[in-house]
């Protein structure tokens, strides 16, 4: 499993904070989709001065890894972000690119070849960082109001059978049993998404971005504004 990750490629970015920072800095790690028409171009603009954009890894689409910037520097991969008390996650992350057009471009299923490195990458720097599986997240965790990525597409239960992220108890019948039941106080759900780690907001049609955010996540099956049973189920299991 470890053989594609010492096959490490190197195409440095200069995007990235001069300051080193010590390895007990690390405690998040965040996946993202290039979305952008061609990896070729992707590529480019991670690694271009004037993007002032990049990321520690890239998966290539052949499930090639790149190193963009060492770990042990900071990466501009997150931008405005937060999760439960923390915020600017670009000083306390690792940024994982991964090759896929998106939403924007005809958004492509995850190969297998990509979905092996995302998992052996994962575990080696889960295991030198001591990252929490808790803190292993998508970019439209931390910054749900802006971002979509990785998207629904992304293999998150598959990671989470690999112990390297959460993954919710309700079994499938009873996930069907609940979908699309409604939910008539979303009050204590709002409340939950905010301990669970989301930023809290007041305004409807952010809170929608974020309910949204977390079907992709967690019930990539059915991903509407609205919060039913199965999904306050899911939200509670988390916690
Ligand atoms: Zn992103």
């Amino acid at each position: 499993m470890l053989k594609n990750v010492e096959k490490v490629s190197i195409n440095f970015s200069p995007n990235f904070d001069l300051k080193k920072r010590p390895n007990y800095k690390v405690k998040y790690l965040i996946f993202h989709y290039t979305g952008m028409k061609s990896e070729a171009a992707a590529i480019k603009r991670l690694t271009s001065f004037n993007s002032k954009v990049s990321c520690h890894y890239f998966i290539k689409i052949n499930g090639e890894i790149l190193r963009i910037v060492p770990d042990s520097y900071i990466a501009w991969h997150a931008g405005t972000s937060s999760w439960k008390n923390d915020n600017f996650l670009n000083s306390s992350s690792i940024g994982i690119e991964i090759s896929n057009p998106g939403h924007d471009y005809n958004y492509k299923n995850f190969n297998t070849k990509q979905i092996r490195s995302i998992i052996s990458l994962s575990k080696k720097l889960k295991k030198k960082y001591r990252i929490k599986k808790e803190n292993i997240l998508g970019h439209s965790d931390i910054a749900p109001l802006r971002k979509k990525d990785p998207g629904e597409k992304f293999p998150w239960k598959l990671l989470a059978k690999n112990n390297l992220c959460l993954w919710h108890n309700i079994n499938v019948n009873d996930c069907k049993k609940l979908r699309k039941k409604k939910l008539h106080n979303y009050k204590n759900f709002d409340y939950l998404l905010f301990r669970f780690g989301y930023t809290f907001t007041k305004n409807s049609s952010e809170k929608v971005k974020i309910y949204k955010n977390f079907q992709r996540r967690f019930r990539p099956e059915l991903i509407s504004s609205v919060i039913d049973k199965e999904c306050y189920a899911i939200l509670k299991s988390l916690i």
